[in-house]
C-alpha cells in the first residue's frame, strides 16, 4: 500500500447540519491527515468544471445548483491507501445502499444530498487536489 492524497469535500447538507466535526474525525479515527482545508461558496462555473464528468446527466443541474446552494469544506486527506479508505468512510453513493457506520448512511438524505465527495481513483485524486488547491501555498508538507 502506498501513501496517498485524496480530494474530500464536505457537501453543502454537511456544513448545514454541523456535521463537518464529526467528519473530521471520522477520517482521523481511521489514520488520514488533513494536509490541507477551507470552507469556501462554489461558483456554479466552478461547481460545474468539478463534475464535468457528468455534464450531461439527468441529476446534473441538480447536482450543480446543490453544490453552490451553501458553503461547502474542502479538504486534501492523506495516508496509506486514502483513496480507497475515504471512499470506504463515505459509504456508496446512495444512502440506502451505503454500509452501517459510515458517513452517507449517518447523514446522507439522498442520492443527491449525500453529505460527502471523495476522489474515486489516483488520476481523479490528482486532477481534483489541483482543482482546488494549489501546491505551493495550499498543500502543507
Ligand atoms: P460518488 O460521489 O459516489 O463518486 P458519482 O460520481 O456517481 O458518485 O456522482 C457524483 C455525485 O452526483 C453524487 O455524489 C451525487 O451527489 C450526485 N448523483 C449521482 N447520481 C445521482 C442521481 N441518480 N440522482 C441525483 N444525484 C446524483
Ligand atoms: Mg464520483
Amino acid at each position: 500500500m502506498a501513501t496517498e492524497r485524496t480530494l474530500s469535500i464536505v457537501k453543502p447538507d454537511g456544513v448545514a447540519n454541523g456535521h463537518i466535526g464529526h467528519m473530521i474525525s471520522i477520517f482521523e479515527a481511521a489514520g488520514l491527515t488533513i494536509k490541507a482545508a477551507k470552507l469556501v461558496r462554489l461558483t456554479k462555473a466552478q461547481a460545474e468544471g468539478f463534475y464535468a464528468e457528468h455534464a450531461g446527466r439527468g441529476f446534473f443541474g441538480e447536482l450543480v445548483e446543490f453544490m453552490t446552494s451553501g458553503p461547502v469544506v474542502l479538504m486534501c486527506l492523506e495516508g496509506e491507501n486514502a483513496i480507497a479508505k475515504n471512499r470506504e468512510l463515505m459509504g456508496a453513493t446512495d444512502p440506502a445502499q451505503a454500509a452501517e457506520g459510515t458517513i452517507r448512511k449517518l447523514y446522507a438524505e439522498s442520492k443527491g444530498r449525500n453529505t460527502a465527495h471523495g476522489s474515486d481513483s489516483p488520476a481523479s485524486a490528482e486532477r481534483e487536489l489541483k482543482y482546488f488547491f494549489s501546491e505551493a501555498f495550499e498543500l502543507v508538507g
